[in-house]
């Protein structure tokens, strides 16, 4: 069993390629839940979509989000309404937020219906996506502009304004979802996905029990590096490090892993940041990480795998 950690759309694109190399090994996928927002009644968590929308073969790969040849009519008729309609929902899509809407007011847990959505889209059950908590946590995002969802700050304000603080709202009170904290104890290796250190991955290490289980597995735990130059392909990882006093480099990255990694993956780009990782204690693997399509991310994985 190999257990993976990450958010949206840079784990989605490193997950394709793995589960391909992987054949029937179990593959866990703890995800963030952080970005979950409630808009106009709809109960969204993107990053648990944008992984099953990917591994199934669905997602919009020019975007990286959302299903392949969606319109957005019914968000354009929202308008109407004087209701909000900052936030991009696909009128295929919308049909997977009424699902999860419908099964939550039933009283079905997040596990369970990531589990439900996993099924409907063909997902097979070597594949396990588990949503990182069953309880309700927001990721708030403290800024110059005054205290916003991290959904306003990256999708409607497009992250203009300044970064001062993260809050993940509710965390204390996360308890882990059911197979999480067993999934980190019982891997042969879990894999830190190239996502967003602050608010993708940081999350799912706030989770109670969750940074304790990966110090004290047996499994190596490898991350990759969501930075490839310096910088990120895509989001406000830099603008977040940098908001929170943090210096913007894969060192950076390694450092707020680096009580219980055993290994960080950068990028070709980054080669030069290698010895500041290995003075942290941890080996490092250079490669290209770029996953422009699935076979570089096949590729990247085989590499991963190798090391185990
Ligand atoms: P989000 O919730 O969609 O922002 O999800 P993530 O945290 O998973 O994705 C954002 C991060 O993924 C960004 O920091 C990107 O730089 C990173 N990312 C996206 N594509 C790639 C890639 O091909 N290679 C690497 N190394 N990082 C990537």
């Amino acid at each position: 069993m190999i257990t993976a950690l990450g958010g949206g759309v840079g784990a989605a694109k490193f997950l394709e390629g793995l589960s391909s190399v992987i054949e029937t090994e179990t593959l866990n996928i703890i995800v963030n839940t952080g970005d979950d927002i409630c808009l106009n009644g709809l109960y969204i968590s993107p990053d648990v979509d944008t992984v099953i929308y990917r591994l199934s073969g669905v997602i919009d790969k020019k975007k990286g989000w959302g299903l392949e040849g969606d319109t957005f009519i019914s968000l354009e008729s929202l308008e109407r309404f004087g209701l909000d309609t900052w936030f991009n929902i696909g009128d295929k899509d919308i049909a997977t937020h009424l699902y999860r809407t419908r099964l939550r007011n039933s009283g079905f847990t997040a596990t369970e219906i990531a589990s439900k959505i996993s099924d409907a889209f063909g997902l097979s059950r070597n594949l396990k996506i588990m949503p990182m908590t069953d309880q309700d946590v927001e990721t708030w995002i403290q800024t110059n502009e005054g205290e916003m969802h991290f959904q306003e700050y990256l999708v409607k304000r497009r992250m203009k304004p300044e970064v001062c603080r993260v809050t993940i709202r509710n965390i204390d009170h996360a308890s882990p979802s059911p197979g999480v904290i067993e999934s980190i104890e019982k891997a042969r290796a879990v894999i830190l996905c190239p996502s967003n250190p602050i608010i993708s991955i940081g999350p799912i290490l706030q989770v109670k029990g969750v940074r304790e289980a990966l110090k004290t597995t047996q499994a190596e735990i490898i991350a990759i590096s969501p930075l490839v130059g310096g910088v990120p392909l895509k989001g406000p990882a830099d603008r977040l490090m940098s908001g929170l006093g943090l210096e913007v480099s894969s060192a950076q990255v390694a450092r707020l892993y680096c009580d219980f990694l055993d290994t960080m993956v950068i990028d070709l780009e980054d080669a030069h940041e290698n010895q500041a990782i290995s003075d942290m204690g941890l080996k490092t693997l250079v490669a290209d990480t770029v996953m422009s399509d699935k076979k570089k991310s096949a590729t990247l994985a085989s590499s991963i795998l190798e090391l185990i």
